[in-house]
């Protein structure tokens, strides 16, 4: 396939799929809002089947050298007692490596690459989609300056991938009816605070249950300075039955709002409200998604990522699905000489697999593990975890969901 793709939106997802095309020798030009692409964001996390692609892309040193590998994954409850850890990427027999990372670096990772290798002359920021209009040659995209809401000029792609997140334009054309995000309930603050490591220094843990919260902890950045600290990654859930701001990642938020729910959270291997005292900075951002979409390709424009199926970031799912769903995408236009055959052949792979990660991230998410304690103790100290939940039960409940977002060893090798 020879025709030149025109991805909208230069985040994880568009500049992923660039490169995974330039790999496959198809030309690509990106077309992003921002009139400045700047490191914006906290921790993602990176699981083996996001770090098998992003290795094959020739990422991994490049991640390595600005991420922290990830050791293991460890649950407590909100007395501080430990539940259960297994451990991670290579630590645990994978062929890849779990990263911790900041988005901002991982975005810049990306960035470099797609300089090197695509072209800085391929990247047009300060161009906002606002529309599209189809015929049977091709797709007019239309833009307009994010500052000045000038319209700008229309570009007539071959092939149109809309990229652009949550708030996809071209999904909004496509589903004028579909209505507001889903909310679960749930109030998310994330914040990043410089700290000493704690546990093995390169540790993910998850704590407690959503009454009063639950704690998500691990550290993005190693040595970041003389006293060797780290950067460390923080996010609190709380149920909140209300939320009525709209969706922003960059939206500030207060500590006073949470830090009540944890205040007595005073671990001998984890100080968690001196930790989140300290942040460098807070964000909150509500936990929603949106019913997955009954189709994201017609004719020859589709939606890839958050913008075709926006999901609980739950998992390290979000930036995974959306380097998955590049690697399709790009093999299916490599291999299938028709554009409109390529984009659905796309469609039929992927779409079925992320719809289960959405439904699963809703009802048994990889932390259900602390539901289920939460459940089993009515919320109270035990004497021994085996007297709760055995071990094997608790491996089941952690393979399950790696098993439905493809990060299990299996899928991962290509051996299921
Ligand atoms: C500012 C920001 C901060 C984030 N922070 C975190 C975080 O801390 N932790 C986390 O887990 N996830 C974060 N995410 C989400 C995470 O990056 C995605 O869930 C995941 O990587 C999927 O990638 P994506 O490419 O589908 O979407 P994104 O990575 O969100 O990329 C979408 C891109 O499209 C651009 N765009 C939006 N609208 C238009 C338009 N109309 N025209 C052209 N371009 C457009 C956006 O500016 C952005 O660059 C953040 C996303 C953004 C945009």
């Amino acid at each position: 396939m020879s025709a030149e793709v025109t991805i909208v939106g230069g985040g994880i997802g568009g500049l992923t799929l660039a490169l995974m095309l330039h790999e496959a020798g198809i030309e690509s030009r990106v077309f992003e809002a921002a009139p400045e692409l700047k490191a914006i964001g906290v921790g993602v996390n990176l699981l083996p089947h996001a770090t098998r692609e992003l290795s094959r892309l020739g990422l991994e040193d490049a991640l390595a050298a600005v991420a922290v590998t990830t050791r293991e994954s460890g649950f407590y409850n909100r007395f501080g007692q430990f539940i259960y850890s297994e451990p991670t990427g290579r630590h645990a027999g994978y062929e890849w490596p779990q990263f911790s990372i900041h988005r901002g670096d991982l975005h810049a990772v990306l960035l470099d690459a797609f300089r090197q290798r695509v072209g800085e002359d391929r990247l047009h920021t300060g161009w906002r989609c606002t529309g599209f209009a189809q015929d049977a040659g091709g797709v007019d995209l239309f833009f307009e300056d994010p500052v000045s809401g000038k319209k700008l000029e229309a570009r007539r792609a071959a092939i149109a991938v809309g990229c652009e997140g949550i708030h996809s334009s071209i999904r909004r054309q496509l589903y004028p009816d579909e209505g507001p995000p889903r909310y679960s309930g749930i109030n998310m603050w994330r914040g990043v605070t410089r700290a000493k490591p704690f546990l093995t220094g390169a540790s993910m843990v998850r704590i407690g249950w959503l009454k009063p919260a639950k704690v998500l902890v691990y550290p993005i950045r190693d040595a970041i300075d003389a006293e060797g600290r780290q950067l460390i990654n923080w996010v609190v859930d709380v149920e909140t039955p209300e939320y009525k701001a709209q969706r922003d990642w960059n939206r500030q938020g207060r500590l006073e709002d949470f830090l009540h729910a944890v205040a007595d959270w005073h671990f001998d291997w984890l100080d968690v409200p001196a930790l989140l005292e300290r942040a460098d900075m807070v964000l909150e951002y509500p936990m929603v998604d949106q019913d997955p979409l009954p189709r994201w390709s017609f004719g020859r424009l589709t939606l890839l990522g958050d913008a075709a199926h926006p999901m609980y970031p739950r998992g390290a799912n979000g930036a995974a699905q959306a380097i998955l769903d590049c690697r399709v995408l790009a093999g299916c236009l490599k291999l299938v000489a028709d554009p409109v055959a390529a984009l659905a052949e796309y469609e039929r792979l992927r779409l079925p697999a992320t719809t289960k990660v959405v439904l699963t991230n809703r009802q048994d998410p990889p932390d259900a593990i602390l539901r289920e304690v939460f459940l089993r103790t009515g919320d109270r100290p035990f004497r021994a975890i085996e007297e709760v939940i055995s071990r094997e039960e608790l491996a089941g409940m952690s393979e399950r969901y790696h098993r439905i977002s493809g990060s299990d060893k299996e899928s991962v090798h290509g051996t299921r």
